[in-house]
């Protein structure tokens, strides 16, 4: 029997990071380049998911960016 993995959907917090609504609202062609990296790509590594895997969604510092940085 031959396994083939499932294809990703993306981020499980797309619908509720607030991430984009609210840090990078004004520079909406950036969102779109973190998003095809992170949220729709290797969002495993995502500073933000990581951080709402351990401490939940509710929680995540909205000035965490998703490469760890803080601004
Ligand atoms: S910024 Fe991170 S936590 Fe937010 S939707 Fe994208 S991958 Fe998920």
């Amino acid at each position: 029997m031959i396994h083939t993995p499932e294809k990703s959907a993306g981020c499980e917090f797309l619908n509720v990071c607030d991430f984009f609504s609210e840090i990078m609202a004004s520079v909406p062609q950036f969102s779109s380049k973190i998003q095809f990296k992170y949220c729709f790509g290797d969002f495993r590594i995502c500073a933000r998911y990581t951080y709402a895997k351990t401490h939940g969604n509710a929680t995540i510092p909205e000035d965490l960016f998703p490469n760890a940085s803080y601004f």
